[in-house]
């Protein structure tokens, strides 16, 4: 079936090729491609073939689909540039970060020693708030 794209969406025109990319991974479904802004050598981007912009919009076995496909990519991207570890990071939502609305996890390959960081500032609940929390949460799945 024809794959739903959207003609002003950068990541779509990748797809169809109408504007370049350093590919290293494409199959029927999904592609991935190193980000142009890299936050170290080999962070790829790996992307739905179809155009979902963000998380709320993607049906499960489309997400799946995509995530199915990470570990081989990660595993290579890693190994390729003699990494250590990865960041495999999805930002969802603007506020998250997510700058291109057509989702896309983030492959950051990590080596010892590297500078670029990772510690969030974590907080704590403060007493009963995390049982309200979890009810929301719960509430929410049944809604
Ligand atoms: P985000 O902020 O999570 O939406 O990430 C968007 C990412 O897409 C950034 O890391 C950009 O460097 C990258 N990006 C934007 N346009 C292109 C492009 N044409 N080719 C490759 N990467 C891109």
């Amino acid at each position: 079936h024809a794959l739903h794209s959207d003609p002003n969406c950068v990541f779509c025109k990748i797809v169809a090729g109408a504007i370049p990319a350093l590919r290293v991974f494409e199959d029927a479904d999904v592609l991935a491609f190193l980000d142009v802004g890299p936050l170290s050598e080999g962070h790829a981007l790996a992307i739905p073939k179809e155009h979902f912009p963000t998380l709320e919009d993607m049906p499960a076995d489309r997400f799946a689909l995509v995530a199915s496909r990470l570990p081989r990519i990660a595993d290579a991207v890693r190994r390729a540039v003699g990494a250590q570890g990865c960041n495999l990071l999805l930002n969802v939502g603007r506020e998250a970060g997510q700058e291109v609305p057509h989702l896309h996890w983030h492959i950051i390959p990590r080596v010892a020693g590297d500078k670029l960081g990772y510690r969030w500032n974590a907080s704590t609940y403060p007493p009963g708030r995390g049982e309200e929390v979890r009810q929301a949460v719960k509430d929410a799945l049944e809604a």
